[in-house]
């Protein structure tokens, strides 16, 4: 069965992506839409659109029987979600397959294990991925705490395992804040997840965030493509990635990423994966695994020259892997800029209408974007509005085409990023790929 008609389920630039990959494959799209998306670009350029509901997301991206109707009645005969919305609801991939729909992604048993963390770590090590120090799985008394955090040593850091966003985390830097951290950490974490469960991890003090992807026919065979530094966070939000990263010699990167393989192969995984390090000292520290596309995929694609989503597609179509490792070959560097509408110090959200629009081009320049003059943008939804993704051969002459690409890019009417970006790529230390996890933030501050 060859998939011909896809449904999007999400939007902005990923939604778009999604269309450009399939119509490049010979297969329809339908694009779902909230009433706040209507005019977005996706939906006048996908073969299809259906309203799904009003705009908040609970009533439209993540309400699943409306999704699910929307693709019987217009004949879908695969889903593709994206990132975030429904991309790791191991229950939606399941009413998917369900109804005879191929899911874009990995099988909803590998997503269920991946989404709680306490199984992840478990699976991970089981695989033989070195693990961060911590509490062998959940953790319940506060005695129980208090003996593991003594044997791994402070500071200790206290996970949800239903968490995410950074949310239901927090560091315990000596024994005598740890009881009232850990009931902190979990009301949190029972008030955004409805679960409360904790495990204990060692907190690295300044590591950096370096993540591998990876790819998996299902039946047992893997490659991986290479890692990617998204070490520049704010809030644990990523601002700024690349690939490769400064850090990781080729040596490392086949040494680390044949472990990453052979573990997805052994696993059955299946679909595009990224598995998340804390990386200190050169030792790297499994966090967590994503089970499906990441916003920064595109700086894997500029340095592999492979199409990440149809990659996905084919795979999803029970295709083998459109190359096998050997066939890989990591060539120059890439960066990608999250532009979002807010102000680029501040961080508060700019939504609005955008009167003037004038994207960066030019050679190995590429911008991932809905927007247009005339586009207003919803206040409902995620603030990132475009991505410019910058390749060149050398990481110098990549920040060079950066930066002039960033001084052609003209968003008039909302506030964004760019100006943050401009600031970044002339800090020395960004120049040097000298930075961490800390980084920003304390330039930030800095900065004031
Ligand atoms: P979430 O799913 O909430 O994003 P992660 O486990 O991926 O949680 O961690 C998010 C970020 O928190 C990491 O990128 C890193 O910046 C920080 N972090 C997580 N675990 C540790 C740790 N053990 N030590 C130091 N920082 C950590």
């Amino acid at each position: 069965m060859a998939i011909s008609r896809i449904l999007i389920a999400n939007r902005g630039e990923i939604a778009l992506r999604i269309h450009r990959a399939a119509h490049e494959m010979g297969i329809e799209t339908v694009a779902v839409h909230s009433t706040a998306d209507t005019d977005a670009m996706h939906v006048r350029l996908a073969d299809a659109a259906v309203c799904i509901g009003p705009p908040p997301a609970s009533e439209s991206y993540l309400n699943t029987a409306a999704i699910i109707s929307a693709a019987e009645i217009t004949g879908c005969d695969a889903i593709h979600p994206g990132y975030g919305f429904l991309s790791e609801n191991a229950q939606f991939a399941d009413i998917v397959e369900a109804h005879d729909i191929a899911w874009i992604g990995p099988k909803p048993d590998h997503i269920r294990t991946m989404g709680d963390k306490v199984q992840a770590k478990k699976t991970a090590g089981a695989l033989g991925l070195p693990l961060v120090p911590g509490s062998a799985g959940a953790v319940e008394t506060m005695d129980e705490i208090r003996a593991v955090a003594e044997e791994i040593g402070y500071p200790v850091l206290v996970k949800a395992a239903s968490g995410g966003g950074g949310r239901g985390m927090k560091v315990i830097p000596s024994p005598d804040s740890l009881e009232n951290l850990v009931r902190q950490a979990k009301s949190e974490a029972k008030a955004a997840f409805g679960d409360d469960t904790m495990y204990l991890e060692k907190y690295l003090g300044n590591p950096r965030h370096i993540e591998f992807q990876v790819f998996g026919d299902g039946n047992g065979n893997a490659i991986h493509l290479g890692e990617r530094d998204c070490s520049l966070q704010r809030r644990h939000q990523k601002v700024f990635e690349e690939a490769p990263s400064p850090v990781i010699s080729a040596g490392e990167r086949t040494r680390m990423g044949g472990v990453v393989a052979q573990a997805m192969a052994e696993m059955g995984y299946r679909g595009a994966g990224t598995i998340e390090f804390l990386w200190e000292n050169g030792e790297f520290y499994f966090i967590e695994m994503n089970t499906r596309l990441q916003v920064e995929h595109p700086v894997t694609e500029m340095i592999t020259g492979i199409d990440l989503v149809r990659e996905q597609i084919r795979i999803a179509d029970g295709k083998n892997l459109s190359c096998s490792q050997e066939d890989i070959a990591f060539a120059g560097h890439a960066i990608e800029c999250r532009i979002n509408a807010e102000d680029p110090f501040t961080f508060a959200p700019s939504p609005g209408k955008i009167t003037y629009y004038h994207a960066a081009g030019g050679m190995h320049v590429r911008v991932d974007s809905g927007i247009y003059a005339g586009y207003s943008i919803p206040p409902y939804y995620d603030s990132m509005i475009a991505k410019l993704i910058v390749y060149g051969k050398t990481r110098e002459r990549c920040i060079m085409r950066l930066r002039r690409a960033l001084e052609e890019m003209v968003v008039e009417g909302v506030k964004t990023s760019i100006p943050l970006h401009e600031e970044l790529i002339r800090q020395p230390d960004i120049l040097e790929g000298n930075y961490t996890i800390k980084w920003l933030e304390e330039w930030l501050e800095k900065r004031g």
